[in-house]
C-alpha cells in the first residue's frame, strides 16, 4: 500500500500541578505555605524534512505525546517543564485537523515547521494563594489539560517533473537513464504500483525530482484501475514529460509493426490527455514536453510520418526550443531511446530549461486562520440527574477541568473545599442544577466523591 494519508493523534504535555506543602524548619511549629509552581507541559510541532520520503513511520506509531510538565515542589520550587515534541514528516505534507475540519499547515520547504498543540501551564503552588485573609491555603492549582488533536496529514508528493504514459512506454527506463539517485522508497507490499522517483542533477550542480507515476491507464480518472490515486501526486509538478511508445499498444517488435501503430500512439497520448483534463482542471493545463520513446530499429521514413502527425495535432516542431513561451500546453516534442540514449542529452537540456523559465505550479491551499492550538478549555460539562431509592436526588458530574481538580483538593481542609466549589460555581455547575431543580439534601458527584448540597450551596 503506498501510504499518502495517514491520520494520527497527537498530544501536547499536560502542565504540572502546584504544591501544596508547608514550610518545614526546626523550632517552627508549623510553617507557611511553600508549595511551587507546576512545570509547563511541552508544546507539539510538525517539521518537514528531506529525510522522509512517505508517511509509512506512521503506519507503525500514530500516537505522539510532548512530555508532561512536572509538580511543583517544596520550597517554592517549580516543576520542570515539559520536553517540546517536533514530530518529522516528509516535505510536501499537507496537515489538516479532522475534528475541527480545519487546514492547519502545507510544509512544502524543508524546515517549515507548524505548531499544533500548546503544552497545559503549570498549576499554581499554594505559596500563590497566601494572602491577609488566608494565611494557610491548604490547596494549589491543578496543571492545565494537554491538547489533543486527530490530525490528517497527505504528502502531495513535490516533484518538479512528473511523467506520465500508458504502461510500458519506458517511464522508469527512462528515470533510471536519468537518474544520479534513487531516493529510498519504502517497500510497499504492491511494488508495481509505488512511485518511482528518481533525483537529476542539472548541468549547473543542483539537482531536481522526477517522478514516475505508475498505473496511469484508460478509465483511470473513473476510479478504474490505481491510476487515480496517483495523480494526485503530479498535481504539483512544474512539467510533465508525456511518454509515448512509438510502436503504440498492440505492436512490441518490427515484426508486429502495422500502420495503426500510429494511430495507436496519438490515440493513447489524446486519451491520456483526457483522462487528466477529467481528473483535474490544475493538470488540464500543466505544461507538456511530449517524448515519442523505442525510436531505435523504427523505420525511418514511419517515424517521419508520425512525428509529422504529432507536429500536426500540437502544433510543435520537433526538438525545437521556440515554443517553450507559447500559450499551448504542449511546449515541446522530443524523440528519443531511453535504451539506447538516442535524443537523451537534448531532451534532457530542455527540460532544465523548462524549469529555469516555467513558474511553480504551486496552488495556494486555503489555510485556516485560527488552527486552535491553544484552546486548553476542558471545563466544559455533563451533568447526569440519579433518582436514589431513598427518593433524594444524585446529581453526577463529568468534567475534566473539575476531575484534574480533585486530583488534588484535600477534601478534609475546608479552604481547599471552598476553593473546589469557587471553581464548581465559576464553571456553572451550580447554576445548572439549579435550573434543573436541585434541592437542599441531594447529592453531587465529582469523580466519585458524593458531597451534599446545602442551602448555601443553593444561594
Ligand atoms: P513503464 O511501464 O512506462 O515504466 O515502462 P518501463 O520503463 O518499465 O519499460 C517497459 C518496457 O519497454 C521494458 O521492457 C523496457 O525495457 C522497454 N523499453 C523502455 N524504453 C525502451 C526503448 O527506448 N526501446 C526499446 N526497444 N524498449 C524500451
Ligand atoms: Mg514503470
Amino acid at each position: 500500500m503506498f501510504l499518502d494519508k495517514v491520520n494520527i493523534r497527537i498530544a501536547s504535555g499536560r502542565g504540572g500541578n502546584g504544591a501544596r506543602t508547608f514550610r518545614q524548619e526546626k523550632f517552627v511549629a508549623c510553617g507557611g505555605p511553600d508549595g511551587g509552581d507546576g512545570g509547563r507541559g511541552g508544546d507539539v510541532y510538525l517539521l518537514a524534512s528531506n529525510d522522509l520520503n512517505t508517511l509509512l513511520d506512521f503506519k507503525y506509531k500514530s500516537f505522539f505525546k510532548a512530555e508532561d510538565g512536572e509538580r511543583g515542589g517544596r520550597a517554592h520550587c517549580s516543576g520542570k517543564s515539559g520536553e517540546d515534541l517536533i514530530i518529522k514528516v516528509p516535505v510536501g505534507t499537507v496537515v489538516r485537523d479532522n475534528n475541527a475540519e480545519l487546514t492547519i499547515a502545507d510544509l512544502r520547504k524543508d524546515g517549515d515547521k507548524v505548531w499544533i498543540a500548546q503544552g497545559g501551564r503549570g498549576g499554581r503552588g499554594n505559596a500563590r494563594f497566601k494572602s491577609n485573609t488566608l494565611r494557610v491555603p491548604n490547596f494549589s492549582e491543578p496543571g492545565e489539560a494537554a491538547i489533543e488533536r486527530e490530525l490528517e496529514l497527505e504528502l502531495k508528493m513535490i516533484a518538479d517533473v512528473g511523467i506520465i504514459g500508458f504502461p510500458n512506454a519506458g517511464k522508469s527506463t527512462f528515470i533510471s537513464k536519468l537518474s544520479a539517485a534513487k531516493p529510498k522508497i519504502a517497500d510497499y507490499a504492491f511494488t508495481t504500483i509505488t512511485p518511482n522517483l528518481g533525483v537529476v542533477k542539472k548541468q549547473s550542480g543542483d539537482s531536481y525530482v522526477m517522478a514516475d507515476i505508475p498505473g496511469l491507464i484508460e478509465g483511470a480518472s473513473e476510479g478504474k484501475g490505481l491510476g487515480h490515486q496517483f495523480l494526485r501526486h503530479i498535481e504539483r509538478t512544474k512539467v510533465l514529460i508525456h511518454m509515448i511508445d512509438v510502436w503504440g499498444l498492440i505492436a512490441t517488435n518490427i515484426d508486429e509493426y502495422s500502420t495503426k501503430a500510429h494511430e495507436d500512439s496519438l490515440n493513447n497520448f489524446v486519451q491520456l490527455n483526457y483522462e487528466l483534463a477529467y481528473y483535474s482542471p490544475k493538470l488540464k493545463d500543466r505544461k507538456q514536453i511530449i517524448v515519442l520513446n523505442k525510436i531505435e530499429g523504427y523505420p525511418q521514413d514511419e517515424l517521419i510520418k508520425l512525428v509529422r502527425r504529432f507536429e500536426e495535432y500540437t502544433g510543435l516542431k520537433l526538438a525545437s526550443y521556440e515554443d517553450i513561451d507559447s500559450d499551448s500546453n504542449f511546449i515541446a516534442l522530443f524523440t528519443i531511446s531511453a535504451v539506447t540514449g538516442e535524443g537523451l542529452r537534448e531532451l534532457r537540456q530542455f527540460i532544465e530549461l523548462a524549469l529555469d523559465k516555467l513558474e511553480s505550479p504551486f496552488e495556494e491551499i486555503e489555510l485556516d486562520d485560527d488552527t486552535i492550538a491553544t484552546n486548553h478549555d476542558d471545563s466544559h460539562f455533563t451533568i447526569l440527574k440519579q433518582d436514589q431509592s431513598d427518593s433524594s436526588v444524585k446529581w453526577q458530574v463529568s468534567c475534566g477541568k473539575l476531575e484534574r481538580l480533585m486530583k488534588i483538593t484535600d477534601i478534609t481542609d475546608l479552604d481547599s473545599l471552598q476553593h473546589l466549589f469557587y471553581v464548581t460555581r465559576a464553571i456553572g455547575i451550580i447554576e445548572e442544577i439549579k435550573s434543573r431543580g436541585a434541592e437542599e439534601g441531594d447529592l453531587l458527584n465529582i469523580d466519585g466523591v458524593d458531597f451534599e448540597v446545602t442551602d448555601a450551596v443553593l444561594l
